[in-house]
């Protein structure tokens, strides 16, 4: 028997979920769908090393406007990352030890070269494509940008892996317009663009912002349910899930990652320009790691180059606990090179910045490999945004897409998950108001 809703809602991380909050409390029936068996996504505050760790979306901040407002609503604290002593990196195969500030000094030359036209060109982070020239750049990666630059060799290299680590992808897929995009969503200063992305975390987890929202939805949440097929036609569309349930609905919601769609097949196809970006896939293929390291280690944090298998790494949680041990997060561009839970590769990449840590235990979640992610936070390659994001925006009938993915400033993000969540849902709304008119 098929049942029939209003809207059926496929996912059921952040955008899927403020979906279904704001449409089930506009008195709509709402169905969400969701393949794992836990809501969140991309986020996931999950019990390893005896703590609550982010396997996945971590950092939030005040100038991300969407989450703010979410954290505000339900009551939530922020706590700061721990405050590195010292900052080592590596660049001619050797390693540099500095002072944080020392270390920022060395960086900034080149990050005001490479982000000093952030807001030429998106002067309205809300309006991504409103600059008309924006083609002139937007098939360049950063490589190109770093190569025009008159920087010192250590210092490009040493910006490139920072970089790589930024877009959770090797530098040659990294679009310059991505970079510029993130730091106009921070008014165009590259400082409080770092701040915003890598500082603070939500005291009791993204798990508790999941759930806060999920508390005010009276959408039907149903796990474990992974649709394969979406149909549609004059008298609407039908959801088929791999267990072959089939449900009908008005309008329906994907907050599906690009480079998951592929898992879905959609009747009719999907239009060119979807179809061609998600076949292409977006850039993001890294890895974030957690690394439990014996006794106490003084805070660091870590920058190597893209060609490292990890590119930065922080400690995280200083010794605490009866085992004293130090807790370290760590990223990669790569995770076909490093696997997340790989201990040999992964102490190896750890050792080039000091091989006296003891490497206990490693732990994460290979977000490239899972089916329903396929990528880590949505990174654009070169050409993409003005190839692909208003095709994405638009959606394929019935059927609209929502997600970080999706998302219109802070693409990538939570944030960019909720606006976008938020957006759909306002105009499933318009579409049913035009409707009943
Ligand atoms: C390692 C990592 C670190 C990150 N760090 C940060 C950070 O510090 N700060 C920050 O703001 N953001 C960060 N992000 C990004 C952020 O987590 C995501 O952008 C955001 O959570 C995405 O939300 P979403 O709802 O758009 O997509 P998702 O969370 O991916 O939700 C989509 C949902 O759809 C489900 N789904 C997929 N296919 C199907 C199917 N066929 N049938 C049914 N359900 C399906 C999935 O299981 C998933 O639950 C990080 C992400 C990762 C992976």
């Amino acid at each position: 028997m098929t049942e029939s809703y209003d809207v059926v809602i496929v996912g059921a991380g952040f955008a899927g979920l403020t979906a279904a909050r704001e449409l089930s409390r506009r008195g709509y029936s709402v169905l969400q769908l969701e393949a794992r068996d836990r809501m969140g996504g991309r986020t996931w505050t999950d019990e390893r090393f005896g703590r609550q760790l982010e396997m996945g979306g971590t950092w939030v901040h005040w100038l991300q406007p969407h989450t703010w407002s979410e954290i505000t609503r339900y009551d939530l604290a922020v706590v700061a990352s721990p405050t590195a002593q010292q900052v080592r990196w590596i660049a001619g195969g050797q390693v540099r030890v500095e002072s944080p500030a020392d270390f920022r000094a060395r960086i900034t030359p080149g990050h005001n070269a490479l982000l000093r036209d952030a807001l030429k060109w998106f002067p309205r982070p809300y309006e991504p494509l409103s600059n008309p020239d924006l083609g002139e750049i937007d098939g360049q990666c950063i490589l190109d940008r770093f190569g025009q630059l008159d920087l010192a060799d250590e210092d490009r290299e040493l910006q490139i892996g920072i970089w790589a680590e930024h877009f959770s992808a090797p530098p040659e897929l990294c679009a310059l317009t991505q970079a510029l995009r993130w730091c106009a969503a921070a008014s165009g200063d590259w400082q409080l663009m770092d701040d915003s992305t890598s500082t603070y975390r939500i005291a009791t987890g993204t798990r508790s912002l999941a759930e806060g929202i999920h508390a005010d939805s009276t959408a039907d949440l149903r796990l474990g349910q992974v649709v394969r097929r979406i149909s549609q036609d004059a008298a609407g569309a039908v959801v088929v899930t791999a267990d072959s349930r089939t449900y009908a609905a008005r309008q329906v919601i994907v907050t599906v990652p690009v480079n998951a769609l592929a898992g879905i097949d959609f009747e009719p196809a999907l239009p060119p320009l979807i179809g061609a970006a998600v076949a292409e896939r977006l850039a993001s293929r890294g890895l974030k790691t957690w690394i439990k390291v014996r006794g106490e280690v003084e805070p660091f944090t870590a920058y190597a180059p893209a060609s490292n298998g990890l590119t930065w790494l922080r400690s995280e949680f200083p010794a605490t606990g009866p085992d004293g041990d130090t807790i370290f997060v760590a990223f990669g561009p790569d995770a076909a090179v490093l696997d997340p839970n790989d201990l040999a590769g992964v102490t190896n990449a750890v050792h080039r910045w000091r091989d006296d840590l003891e490497i206990l235990e490693v732990t994460g979640h290979h977000w490239v490999a899972d089916e329903f992610s396929r990528e880590t936070w949505p990174m654009l390659q070169p050409g993409q945004l003005t190839s692909y994001l208003a095709a994405l925006q638009a959606g394929h009938g019935l059927v609209r897409f929502a997600g970080s993915d999706y998302a219109t400033a802070w693409a990538g993000f939570i944030d960019g998950a909720i606006e976008s969540g938020l957006r759909t849902a306002a105009t499933v709304h318009r579409t049913f108001q035009s409707i009943t008119r």
